[in-house]
């Protein structure tokens, strides 16, 4: 499969008074052509600055990437001056956020904000922008599109805004699409539209998606892969179904016991995991999780353990191999 996109090592700081405090440190993962890949963790993880950081966004806050390399079609996004992340934001990766009337400006008409978004990479008339304007909307499912485009943002309900959020994403015919919690402020009827959405549109047009969420359920319905993150690190990745079936982190398995087992139901924001996420102050030596696992020992606390291949897997736990022998050995008493 070909690879879209290449994160290694990438390590992101914001400024605090004695220097960079890390927000991601050390993450390395990679998105195939056509794949969803979901990144999955508690608030504070990182998963926001990762994503900021691939559309080089952190800038503006005082953040900073420190090292590391981000090749999107195999170029180097790290090398590019602002002017040109600007043209590969508006073109080959674009981003949908958590809350669109944020993102949404309020003084323009649906109808500009996305002619604007065509017009900006593409040279045609403001008639022949408008008409796309108008197709764009109704492929994201919204009805009487020729009365939207004259409305203005809060004229309409959260799904119909997210809705042009995506039509604008969409604008520039990205390869990449970027989608911070997309579906988070939505009620669960209309969250399930919006998902069913994105998911037509990347068969249609062999997008691909990175899509961020606390919800273990959405990852579930949603990603090829998952991406587990704690405290600016990834502990594990590994397909939807083996992590789903068989979670190796310990985290990764108190993750999994915090989703209601009721189908249909939506997941609950995770809290079955005792403590708290570590803030960038105070990052324990070792495992950033080991305060908070129940099989940490003094090697857990004293070094920091990398993510590692196993199998089709890959995870950073130094108990991983003891843990998964375990298990085996308890299915085997069971069975
Ligand atoms: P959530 O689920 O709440 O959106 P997240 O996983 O997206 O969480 P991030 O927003 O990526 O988390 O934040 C990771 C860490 O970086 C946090 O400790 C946060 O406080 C810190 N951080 C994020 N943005 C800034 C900023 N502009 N200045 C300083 N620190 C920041
Ligand atoms: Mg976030």
């Amino acid at each position: 499969m070909e690879k879209i996109l290449e994160v290694k090592e990438l390590v992101t700081g914001y400024k605090g008074k004695t220097g960079f405090l890390k927000a991601v440190d050390g993450v390395s993962f990679d998105i195939e052509k056509g794949e969803t890949v979901c990144i999955v963790g508690e608030s504070g993880s990182g998963k926001s600055v990762t994503s900021m950081s691939i559309m080089r966004l952190v800038d503006y806050e005082n953040g900073k990437i420190l090292s590391g390399s981000i090749r999107f079609e195999q170029e180097e996004l790290t090398d590019k001056s602002s002017d040109e992340m600007r043209h590969i934001r508006g073109s080959k990766i674009s981003m949908i956020f958590q809350e669109p009337l944020t993102a949404l400006n309020p003084v323009f008409t649906v109808g500009k904000q996305i002619t604007e978004a065509i017009l900006l990479h593409q040279s045609i008339t403001k008639k022949k922008a408008m008409e796309r304007a108008e197709e764009l909307l109704r492929l994201v499912g919204l009805s009487d599109p020729k009365t939207r485009l004259k409305q203005f943002p809060h004229e309409l309900s959260g799904g119909m805004r997210q809705r042009v959020m995506i039509a604008i994403a969409l604008a520039s015919n990205p390869e990449l699409l970027i989608a911070d919690e997309p579906t988070t402020a939505l009620d669960v009827t209309i969250e399930a539209q919006i998902l069913e959405l994105l998911r037509t549109i990347r068969e249609q047009r062999n997008m691909s998606i990175m899509l961020i969420t606390h919800d273990i359920g959405v990852a579930a319905e949603m990603a090829h892969r998952i991406i587990i993150m704690y405290a600016g690190k990834i502990v594990e990745i590994g397909k939807t179904n083996d992590i789903l079936q068989r979670p190796y982190h310990p985290y990764s398995k108190g993750l999994m016991e915090s989703v209601p087992k009721m189908d249909g139901q939506r997941g609950v924001p995770l809290q079955s995991i005792d403590g708290t996420i570590p803030s960038l102050h105070e990052m324990p030596s070792g495992c950033r999780f080991s305060p908070r696992c129940p099989l940490a020992t003094d090697k857990c606390r004293g070094e920091a353990p990398q993510l590692e291949r196993k199998g089709d897997r890959q995870v950073a736990c130094w108990h991983v191999d003891k843990l998964l022998q375990q298990e085996d050995k308890t299915q085997v008493k069971e069975g």
